[in-house]
């Protein structure tokens, strides 16, 4: 159910509300909006009972919101979310396209900073690099864990970028939630539920991958898992889906593109890297991603592909990110969007 506050309702009178759902025995979820705020209800089973609610001094209406998503829903919240980062220009969603660039895995000191440095100067303002690294194989390399966290934290001192990487489990959550400004939950932990709750518990933006198999009804719903626990600021990034076709490593669904923006007010980027597995392809349908609409790319970059220690095939070299930048720069326009290049940082927040 949601609460539709009237477009002059009074912060007291809000939160009267939030208190009565609170009563009702149901968790309250204000979300501001350019218009008015509305306030989602959950934790109820089946249909909530209204209660007084309709009554309560500045409630416009109680709307029954059908869909099985309903804080990812565009039913809750009309314009699209914009997840901001404090003390700096970074922002994901909005006119602004975002670039998330980076290795697949950080390995050493040297060559996460060797590549930061690239990514930095050819305009991306976040950084990605594996610190926990989800393997086919136990046997193949697993991520430097906490050490890559905190030679990540240094980068985002030393050029700004603001960190995107991948939390596995409850225990790598806590430390990435620490250290990183964007927890990554990653496809195959799209259905951890368990994992997404941990991660609507804390208080930075969750980034999660499409599943591999999910339907775009499945995707929202882990959207709705991290937000059900009062984590609003939620990023969904398509990444590919199996099918039968052998060209590509998995394939890259642009179409969820538009069919998300029309249900959901939530970011949506892609990765046309993991979408791929093929660094040839991964230009053209960056391309396409800011095209069809995308919010923005996540793209694994390299300097070194050949020797990587993960996902060389489809990381970019430098140069090829630079041209990425400068062709999705063209597309952004056609589309009524806009590429800033690089992060500015105030002096006051580092972070
Ligand atoms: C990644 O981004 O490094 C990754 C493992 O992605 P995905 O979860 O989409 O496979
Ligand atoms: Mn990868």
């Amino acid at each position: 159910m949601l609460v539709v506050m009237k477009a002059q309702a009074t912060p007291e009178e809000i939160q009267a509300v939030c208190d009565h759902i609170v009563q009702l025995g149901f968790r309250p979820h204000p979300l501001p909006g350019a218009q008015r705020t509305a306030i989602g209800i959950t934790g109820n089973q089946g249909e909530a009972n209204r209660g007084n609610l309709e009554s309560l001094s500045g409630v416009a209406e109680v709307i029954r919101v059908s869909k099985a998503y309903k804080l990812a829903s565009r039913d809750v919240k009309e314009e699209d979310t914009v997840v901001r980062f404090a003390g700096s220009n970074a922002s994901i969603g909005g006119r602004d396209l975002a670039v998330i660039a980076g290795p697949c895995s950080i390995e050493t000191r040297e060559q996460a900073f060797a590549i930061a440095a690239e990514v930095a100067a050819g305009g991306a303002q976040f950084f990605r690099g594996g610190a926990y690294k989800p393997r086919t194989s136990p046997y193949a390399f697993q991520g430097l864990g906490l050490e890559a966290l905190k030679i990540m934290a240094e980068i985002r001192e030393k050029f700004g970028l603001r960190i995107v990487t991948e939390a596995l489990d409850s225990e790598s959550l806590e430390l990435v939630a620490e250290w990183a400004d964007v927890i990554q939950i990653g496809a195959r932990n799209m259905q951890n539920f368990s994992l997404l709750k941990k991660a609507g518990k804390q208080r930075k933006p969750v980034l999660i991958k499409r599943g591999m198999s999910a339907t775009l009804e499945e995707f929202l719903m882990a959207a709705e898992y991290v937000m059900s626990e009062g984590n609003y600021e939620v990023i969904l990034c398509e990444r590919g889906v199996r099918t039968f076709t052998d060209h590509t490593r998995n394939t890259l669904d642009l179409s969820i593109v538009p069919a998300l923006r029309h249900v959901s007010h939530l970011p949506i980027l892609v990765d046309p890297s993991h979408g791929t597995g093929r660094r040839d392809s991964v230009l053209p349908m960056a391309r396409a991603a800011v095209a069809a609409g995308a919010d923005g790319v996540i793209v694994e970059v390299h300097n070194h592909p050949e020797s990587a220690l993960s996902d060389g095939p489809q990381s970019l070299y430098p140069a090829q990110f630079a041209t990425m930048m400068t062709e999705i720069e063209k597309i952004a326009p056609v589309v009524g969007r806009h590429l800033t290049r690089g992060v500015s940082v105030s002096a006051a927040a580092g972070q």
